[in-house]
């Protein structure tokens, strides 16, 4: 499991008070500060291709979707 979705796993635990405590103690992803985990898609919590340029902070795919609402213009 990627640190990306282990809010997953709290929601299925959440019925389950002292097996979700364990869980955080022991199970939790660490907060990572390098690599490819410490940089994730602001908009869709994605790890890869994720471009920093100018303070984006946001996957290719989501860039792709929302380049021309925030001001780029795509020229061919
Ligand atoms: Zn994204």
């Amino acid at each position: 499991m990627t640190a990306s979705d282990w809010n997953k796993t709290l929601k299925q635990l959440r019925n389950k008070p002292a097996v979700m405590q364990k869980y955080i103690r022991h199970c939790k992803p660490k907060v990572r500060k390098t690599g490819i985990a410490a940089r994730k898609c602001e908009r869709c919590g994605r790890f890869g291709a994720h471009i920093k340029q100018y303070n984006i902070n946001l996957c290719r795919q989501c860039f792709r979707e929302i380049a021309e609402e925030i001001g780029f213009n795509k020229y061919n």
